[in-house]
């Protein structure tokens, strides 16, 4: 069988090649943190990922009423806290603002949440920061680099597709023990992926059951970001609601993908120019969220996360109220809470602060 095409290198990847012929083959996490976060020319830098132009739809994108539910968990989430006032409404990587303008669209109704709400943005995109000034209109917002940038205080924080960003390290169980894949180079100078020498230890994320061929995958920064959720949250009351796709339980596999106007390219072509991710260890990330001493909740899917918070209710609504959009409206439901969708590859978890007032576990869990 024959290779498909690669496209030709972009200047970025002629630059990554250059560092690899300097220093020898860089860990996949080196890659994808060159290749999303390159100050000139990384993909979450200098793109405009989102929507039908873009690279990728994502579930506030779909449908406002995705927000709107969003919205209800954190106006219960709130009162849940005892309306601190004032606090932080953080989103991490919000991208065109869509979920968070349907979220300060549908808390209007509820009273002294937007009075007491600092809208705080973690974005590292200046065209994206662009397009959520404008999806907010009149509202006022903060916007920051890293979540520790926002200033202290009470915190309700979401991340809708934000983990799948961060940047993975792959190893695969060989003969001989575990190797690192790496990104080297081939023949031609372009960018290829292989293998590193064997280990002396097996890595952290390996399984004692793990047969030949396994590939196991553990992303290095996910520790650091659930320090720093986690330091905010002890100081103050909060709660994080955090959805992405991955496996409720820590599964093994190659799940790097890379989706170039909402095609899957290798991850080695279009360097820059694709969104690239992998899934979410769940696992991983609450047992790090309960290491640093967070209650969790989840993972529920999204399908029964949504359907909990009255999804279909709100489609039959809108449907009476619009029975010309009847099809419209189903068919994106569907794609939030059908089983072949979104409905059972996302996951939802929450994290709450040890100082919350509430007993009860968080809304739709
Ligand atoms: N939450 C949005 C967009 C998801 S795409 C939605 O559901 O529609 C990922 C978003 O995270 C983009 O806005 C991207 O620019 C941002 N992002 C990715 N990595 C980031 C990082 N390390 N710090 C801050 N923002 C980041």
């Amino acid at each position: 069988m024959t290779e498909p095409a690669r496209a030709p290198a972009t200047e970025l990847e002629v630059r990554i090649a250059r560092m690899i012929a300097h220093t020898g083959p860089i860990g996949v996490d080196v890659f994808m943190a060159q290749a999303l976060y390159n100050q000139e020319a990384g993909y979450y830098r200098t793109q405009k990922p989102l929507g039908s132009t873009g690279d990728f739809t994502t579930a506030p994108e779909i449908s406002q009423i995705f927000g709107e539910l969003i919205g209800l968990w954190l106006a219960q989430s709130w009162l849940d806290l005892a309306c601190p006032t004032p606090f932080n409404l953080i989103e991490l990587g919000p991208g065109r603002g869509s979920l968070i303008a349907d979220v300060v669209r549908v808390c209007t109704k509820v009273p002294g949440f937007l009075e007491a709400a600092d809208v705080q943005l973690v974005e590292t995109n200046p065209y994206l920061r662009a397009s959520q000034r404008r999806a907010l209109g009149s509202i006022t917002a903060h916007w920051h680099e890293t979540l520790e940038e926002v200033p202290s205080g009470p915190s309700l924080i979401l991340a809708n597709e934000f983990f799948d960003c961060l940047p993975i390290r792959q190893f695969i169980l060989g003969e001989t023990g575990w190797h690192e894949k790496l990104v080297g180079l081939d023949g031609a100078g372009r960018l290829t992926f292989g293998l590193g020498p064997a280990l002396v230890h097996p890595p952290t994320c390996a399984h004692p059951d793990d047969t030949i061929g396994v590939v196991r995958e553990m992303a290095p920064g996910l520790e650091g970001m659930m320090d720093s959720i986690a330091r905010r949250l002890l100081i103050h009351s909060g709660r994080a609601l955090i959805m992405d796709y991955g496996d409720p339980n820590t599964a093994s596999g190659d799940t790097l993908q890379a989706l170039y106007r909402h095609h899957n390219i290798n991850p080695l072509d279009h360097v820059g120019e694709a969104d690239i991710t992998a899934h979410v260890d769940f696992a991983a990330l609450l047992n790090l969220a309960q290491k640093f001493g967070l209650t969790t909740s989840g993972p529920t899917s999204q399908r029964e996360f949504l359907c909990s918070l009255g999804i279909e209710a709100r489609r039959d609504a809108l449907i009476r109220a619009n029975p010309h959009c009847e099809s419209e409206l189903s068919l994106s439901v569907e794609r939030l809470i059908g089983e072949a969708h979104m409905g059972q590859l996302f996951q939802v978890v929450s994290l709450d602060s040890p100082l919350n007032p509430c007993p009860g576990p968080p809304l739709g869990s």
